[in-house]
Order: structure tokens, then C-alpha cells, then sequence
């Protein structure tokens, strides 16, 4: 059974020949129910404003309507898509709202009401700069009450990695810092028109009304940025440079100074950061 009653995504795709561009990270979801099963992953949608990035041919964008949005703001870089999306913005009749636009020079916070969750199926290059950009900004909360985000699988991996693994780095600590971060659903390639070479997996991010652990958010990236540069060697040694008499330092915070970076957890880096900007 269809979620709504307009044509499947396959005949959308072909009624306005919109042949998957490479250049634009392309890969569409076709599968309604698919799609609405991501939009579930966001939460309640009906008290929310959504705000989905690259809505393509408009697969998810169908689903978060038909899970109940409140309203979807939708920014496609891509023109070719405004018809499709045109016809379900004609179907939800004042609850879509299309902007043609790179989401990386737009900031829609004007044309948004709160609580706002932003949910994207995007391009790799494209999401990481976003999410960077959405979990660094200078004051906390953010705008947003929750991400709800496919990546790449060995991204997702990268975002919610613990202590110890490989995948534990400056993502991670970026993340766990002032939000909860989960996978909540991983996705073969064949889930995709054309399929990817990878994995993918969403990933759900709900914003912690404060963070963690007390930390000053530029001298803690840069500590973590400095620490993971060269992961592999002792962090008396990556952190020379960091700040005078670093090894001291890092005994302060509790940290052994021939320690490495993957092995301390984010309320250490924490503690560290707030030892050299208070010295
Ligand atoms: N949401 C659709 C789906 O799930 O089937 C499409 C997903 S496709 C992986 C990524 C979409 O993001 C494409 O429609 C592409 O045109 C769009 N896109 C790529 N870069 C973008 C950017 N910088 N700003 C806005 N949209 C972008």
C-alpha cells in the first residue's frame, strides 16, 4: 500500500527525467515505506518544523509528510528536481516549502518555527561539513532539537565510536559533547537508485540542553584536532606545542602523558581543555 496518493517514485524519476547525477552525490530512495520508517527515526514529527536538506525526487520528504511533519522545509541544489517536488508541495498544501538553493551558503533559520529537526539523506562530503557545522555553534542549545542523518556506514561509526576503537576520533567527541548520538538504522546499497559501493546507515542525534562535561568549545576542538593529528603517538608528544609544560597538564586532568588519543574519554579531553585555557 502507498503512504500517499501520488505516483510511485520510479515514474516520478522518469516523468521528469531526473537521471542520477554523480557531481551531486545522487542516490535516490525509492521505497516509500522505506523512507517513511527513516522519518519515524526523527520522533514526533507533528509539534516540529522539519527542515530536510537535498530532497531529490522527494522520497523522504513524502515520508516525513506522511508521518504527520508539522511542516517541511526543503533546500534542493538541484533545479531539475523543483517539479516533482512542486506536485507534493500541491498534495500537503501549505506544509512544503521548497528553496532552490546549496544548503552550504543558506542558513533558513528565519523561515523556521521551533522545536525544528532537521532529517537529510546527503551527499558524504556534503553532510559531514553540515553536521560539523550544525555541532559547533558558539552558543548551546542550537537551533535544532534533533539530527536525523544517513551517512555512510563507516561515518556513522565514526560519530557514535567509544573510547578504545578505531573509529574514536574528533567526530566523535564532537558529537557526544553536546548531543546523544545513536545508529538507528543501517541500509544495504541495493536500498538506493543506483546503488552506492558502501553501506549506509542514520544516525540520530538529540541536542543535551547543556554539554556534558564544561568545556570552551575552540580550545577543545583544537586540543582534540592536535591529539588525534597524530593518533598513534603519545600524547606528551602530539600535544607538544599545545601549551607550555603540556606534561604537567596532563597529569592535572588526570591523563597519563604516554597515553594516546584514542584511549581518553571525552570528560578528560574536557578537563584538559579547560586546564590550558584557564592557564
Ligand atoms: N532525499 C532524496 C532521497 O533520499 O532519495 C535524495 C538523496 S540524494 C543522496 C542527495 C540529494 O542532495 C540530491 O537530491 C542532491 O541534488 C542534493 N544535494 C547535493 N548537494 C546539495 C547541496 N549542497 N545543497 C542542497 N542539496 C544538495
Amino acid at each position: 500500500m502507498s503512504i500517499d496518493a501520488l505516483p510511485p517514485l520510479r515514474q516520478v524519476i522518469q516523468t521528469h527525467e531526473l537521471n542520477a547525477r554523480k557531481s551531486l552525490g545522487q542516490n535516490f530512495l525509492l521505497d516509500l515505506n522505506l523512507t517513511s520508517k527513516i522519518a519515524r527515526q526523527a520522533g514526533d514529527l507533528s509539534g516540529s518544523d522539519v527542515l530536510e536538506i537535498g530532497p531529490g525526487p522527494g522520497g523522504l520528504t513524502r515520508g516525513l509528510l506522511a508521518e504527520g511533519a508539522r511542516r517541511v522545509l526543503a533546500v534542493e541544489k538541484d533545479e531539475r528536481c523543483l517539479p516533482a517536488l512542486a506536485e507534493i508541495e500541491a498534495a500537503y498544501p501549505g506544509q512544503l516549502a521548497v528553496i532552490n538553493a546549496d544548503a552550504l551558503e543558506l542558513d533558513p533559520r528565519d523561515q523556521l518555527t521551533a522545536p525544528i529537526r532537521i532529517v537529510a539523506n546527503l551527499p558524504y562530503n556534503v553532510g559531514t561539513e553540515l553536521l560539523t557545522r550544525w555541532l559547533s555553534p558558539p552558543e548551546w542549545p542550537p537551533f535544532w532539537s534533533s539530527l536525523t542523518l544517513m551517512f555512510q556506514k563507516e561515518v556513522a561509526q565514526r560519530i557514535v565510536a567509544q573510547p578504545g576503537s578505531k573509529a574514536y576520533g574528533r567526530l566523535a567527541l564532537l558529537a557526544q559533547w553536546r548531543s546523544d548520538a545513536r545508529i538507528v538504522m543501517t541500509l544495504p546499497p541495493e536500498a538506493f537508485q543506483p546503488a552506492p559501493k558502501v553501506h549506509s546507515a542514520v544516525v540520530h542525534l538529540t541536542a543535551l540542553p547543556e554539554p556534558r562535561f564544561p568545556a570552551h568549545g575552540p580550545t577543545l576542538s583544537r586540543v582534540v584536532a592536535q591529539a588525534f593529528n597524530q593518533r598513534r603517538k603519545m600524547l606528551r608528544a602530539s600535544l607538544k606545542g599545545a601549551a607550555p609544560e603540556i606534561e604537567s597538564k596532563l597529569k592535572e586532568a588526570g591523563i597519563s602523558p604516554t597515553a594516546r588519543a584514542e584511549e581518553i574519554d571525552l570528560e578528560r579531553f574536557c578537563a584538559l581543555a579547560q586546564i590550558i585555557r584557564a592557564a
